[in-house]
């Protein structure tokens, strides 16, 4: 069986424990490779590494640092197709969305922050008095990137390149759910010559390396994209250091749709924003609130169309809904269900785990689902479920909605449809929220600000912003 081996210092190596842990197929519910159960003293060899690599990087021009981060991107879409059919079999989402979606913005990453580093520039500030300030704007030393499986190599390159694009020496460590294309990514960049240390890939479990590289005092700067609790964890361990710290958390987003809203590509888009990769994107529409007269056509409609989705094998032509994560992801999203039918949910369609042992997947697959008649304050409504799962509710005014919409204790991604103008407007600046799609969801421009309010995180990812947490500012006054 395949191993995985981490990428320390220039070079894949295997666990000091030599122990493994089991990496899923989730389709076929089979253990299908092996990850390295690493521990604190593979996460110390990276982390040395990193330091002895950090001056000689960070002194890199930036220019030819720029050339490395092209080359892997390159890398990475001339195989495209390998770097695909690992993401999906690692994580069970169809395959026809690594393709379209995960790998090309992966590589993407790294062919923006290649670009935005040439053109990063820092401040001056000019004193009449006969002075003038500059900033200049330094890499910081060993980073630590932790990524979660959902979307794996396309959130774990969206940290690592403007981690080392800025000139920082990183230690990633991505889920270990997910780990095979961290694993191809440390093989390209052995291809593309990146100096060594430069970039180290840990494996393993959260609680023992995502911990260690928490802790360490040889780690300034923190990137993590997980679940709140996690988020929770890594910032009790991190304050009392003063570490840098950016936190990309959960969401509950809702979906604002008022009766004036275009009603094909609101329909259209409305079940892409709930049930994309089987409804496992921190930005995935999880409420969906309709106003009143449009409420009724809009549920038919929407129930007929998600019930048109097909849920089958990820490797298929065809097929829109993939296997969820896990077993115990499976179990977490279906208790949901359950729950939300206690709280007086009526399950408009789906809410089922789907059998399809028959075509020898024994997977996690469940039925795209939607539920109405809840209220907004149930738990349900409140808990993020991260699955194919949303629920439908009706409302009569802005006011009301935006009430509903700003209940959680979440506030990532907010999709709102109408065609007023000033609504749009109004709205956008009432809502609690990172990111506000008016009448799209998912259109992305990496050069925006990307995070989220409340518990939905902490910082901002994303062009200029992920170069300005990844370097230290310092100031230099000179008279004259
Ligand atoms: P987790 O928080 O469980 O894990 C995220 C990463 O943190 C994994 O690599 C995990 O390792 C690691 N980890 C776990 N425990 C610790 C610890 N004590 N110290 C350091 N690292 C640790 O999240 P999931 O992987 O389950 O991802 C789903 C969550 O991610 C959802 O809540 C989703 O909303 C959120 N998310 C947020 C996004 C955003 O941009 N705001 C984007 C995508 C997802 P291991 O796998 O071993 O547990």
């Amino acid at each position: 069986m395949q191993k995985i081996q981490n990428y320390i210092n220039g070079e894949l190596i295997d666990p000091t424990s030599s122990e493994y842990i089991d990496n899923y197929n989730p389709a076929k519910g089979e253990v299908y490779s092996l990850i390295p159960d690493s521990t604190e003293e593979d996460v110390e060899l990276a982390i040395s590494a990193a330091k002895s690599a950090f001056r000689s990087w960070s002194e890199t021009p930036k220019e030819i640092r720029s050339d490395y981060l092209l080359k892997i991107s390159q890398k990475i879409e001339e195989r495209l197709e390998e770097f695909a059919l690992a993401e999906s079999i690692d994580n069970g989402k169809p395959l026809s969305l690594a393709r379209k979606v995960d790998i090309p913005r992966a590589a993407k990453n790294f062919r923006f922050y290649s670009s935005a580093i040439v053109h990063f520039e820092s401040e001056s500030h000019y004193m009449e008095l006969g002075a003038i300030n500059y900033t200049l704007r330094k890499a910081i030393g060993v980073t630590a990137c932790i990524s979660p499986w959902n979307l794996p190599l396309y959130l774990f390159s969206w940290k690592i390149a403007p981690a080392i694009a800025a000139g920082n020496c990183v230690v990633a460590k991505p889920s270990e759910i997910t780990p095979m294309t961290a694993y191809l990514l440390s093989k390209v960049c052995i291809e593309v010559g990146l100096p060594k240390g430069v970039l180290n890939i840990v494996h393993g479990y959260g609680h023992k390396v995502g911990n260690a590289l928490s802790e360490s005092n040889d780690v300034p700067v923190i990137s993590f994209t997980g679940g709140t609790k996690t988020g929770e964890t890594i910032a009790r361990i991190a304050a009392p250091k003063f570490k840098k710290l950016s936190l990309e958390l959960g969401g509950k987003n809702p979906c604002i749709i008022f009766d004036d809203a275009d009603y094909d590509k609101v329909l259209d888009t409305t079940v892409r924003s709930a049930f994309a990769n089987q409804g496992q994107i921190c930005l995935c529409s999880s409420r969906i609130f309709v106003q009143d007269k449009m409420y009724e056509k809009f549920k038919r409609d929407f129930v007929h169309r998600v019930k048109a989705l097909k849920v089958g094998n990820p490797n298929e032509n065809g097929t829109d809904q993939g296997a969820l994560v896990s077993k115990s992801h499976m179990e977490k999203v279906l208790g949901y269900i359950d729950l939300a039918k206690e709280e007086g949910g009526t399950v408009l369609c789906g809410g089922k785990q789907v059998d399809l042992s028959e075509q020898g997947l024994n997977g996690w697959f469940v039925e795209p689902t939607l539920i109405e008649g809840l209220s907004y304050d149930c738990r349900t409504n409140q808990e993020e479920i991260f699955g194919p799962v949303a629920t439908i509710t009706p409302f009569k005014t802005e006011e009301e909605v935006l009430m509903y919409a700003n209940s959680t204790e979440y506030g990532l991604a907010a999709t709102l449809w109408t065609s007023n103008l000033s609504r749009a407007h109004r709205m956008a600046n009432e809502l609690h929220s990172g990111i506000v799609w008016i009448n799209c969801w998912l259109l992305r421009d990496l050069r925006t600000p990307f995070g989220g309010v409340k518990n939905s995180g902490v910082g901002r990812e994303g062009g200029f912003e992920a170069l300005r947490f990844f370097t230290e500012p310092k100031n230099v006054c000179i008279q004259y």
